[in-house]
């Protein structure tokens, strides 16, 4: 089981410091992201107590839903529009949403028994052209068209902004992000906007100084993925 439960806590140790830097103690939720890892190391932190769990690959992750139904799944990776009904039927939240008409398929394919999934737009912050995500300057009309979706709860942003290493350069696409999202609350008052997902191993202390609400953490938990 390795040092899994060290990880954890470390990590765990590492937004409780962010969060205090900034005075926004308890405002930080941890998705484990769990892709390409087996289901002993999630059950492992499952006994820790983290029931959140990121995944990004849909076969993958329909097998470890089927064996742990109880726990809150979100789905954070690219979404073929042929292959989103078992994402809009298997999933709590769905942190990338990058195209208005994916939104309307999984809008049509949500089962009506269910509640409305909780859905981020992905922006692309960085504008990289290798980058799946709204441009930050379509956001807001594409939320406003979404948010008329019965079957989707729009509750926020997600981003995933260019790699790199030093804290002030990874600090701008978080603050543009902070940025956009205040709009977005503004723009859509009476929607439930709550989530800001933004942070991953390397560049979670910025991210929460800017202002994320979830940080999206891997390797750091799990060890290094092949
Ligand atoms: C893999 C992945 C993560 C986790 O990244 P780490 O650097 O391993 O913490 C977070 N978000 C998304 C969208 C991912 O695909």
């Amino acid at each position: 089981m390795m040092d899994i439960k060290k990880n954890y806590q470390s990590v765990c140790n590492r937004i409780k410091q962010a969060e205090k830097a900034c005075q926004r103690q308890g405002k930080v939720e941890l998705l484990a992201v769990s892709k390409t890892k087996p289901i002993e190391l999630i059950e492992a932190l499952v006994a820790e107590g983290q029931t959140r769990f990121g995944e990004n690959y849909v076969q993958e992750a329909l097998t470890k839903i089927a064996q742990h139904p109880e726990l809150e799944w979100h789905f954070i990776g690219p979404i073929q529009s042929n292959k989103t009904r078992p994402i809009a039927e298997n999933f709590a939240w769905i942190h990338s949403i990058d195209r208005l008409k994916v939104a309307q398929r999984l809008n049509d394919q949500r089962p009506s028994s269910m509640t409305p999934i909780n859905i981020l737009l992905e922006i692309n912050i960085s504008q990289e052209a290798s980058k799946a995500g709204f441009a930050p300057n379509e956001a807001l009309t594409v939320a406003q068209q979404i948010s008329q979706l019965p079957n989707l709860k729009l509750r926020g942003l997600m981003c995933i902004p260019q790699l790199s290493h030093d804290p002030q350069q990874q600090t701008k696409p978080f603050e543009a992000m902070q940025t956009l999202f205040q709009q977005l609350k503004e723009q859509l008052p009476e929607e439930n906007i709550d989530t800001l997902s933004m942070g991953m191993s390397g560049d979670l202390e910025a991210a929460i100084a800017a202002g994320s609400t979830c940080v999206r953490i891997g390797t750091d938990l799990f060890g290094a993925r092949n």
